[in-house]
């Protein structure tokens, strides 16, 4: 049975319902890349990054890279979320 991701009622039968699709992947600029950048020892460079990986997960690792969320909403919910997409984070004491 296909249900509001955001609030739960049931889409069925329901003849208008939207879909939500957010792609969240890593961004990079365009790198400047020397001459010198070629021809230096990346060795280090690279063992650190191994090692900053080592504790991923194979899952892990593809969702720093690339995450696709996908949320079927009824009407209500569609126009409340898109008045709000990104809501700020709330510092709790
Ligand atoms: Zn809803």
């Amino acid at each position: 049975m296909r249900i509001c991701d955001r609030c739960g009622r049931s889409l069925e039968g329901v003849p208008l319902r939207y879909v939500a699709r957010i792609q969240v992947y890593a961004a990079y600029d365009p790198l400047e890349i020397t001459f010198d950048d070629l021809t230096r020892d990346h060795s280090k460079e690279i063992k650190q990054i191994l090692e900053q990986c080592q504790d991923l997960t194979e899952e892990e690792l593809m969702s720093d890279v690339y995450t696709e969320l996908h949320f079927d909403l009824c009407r209500p919910c569609q126009r409340s979320y898109l008045q709000n997409p990104l809501p700020a984070i709330v510092a709790t004491e």
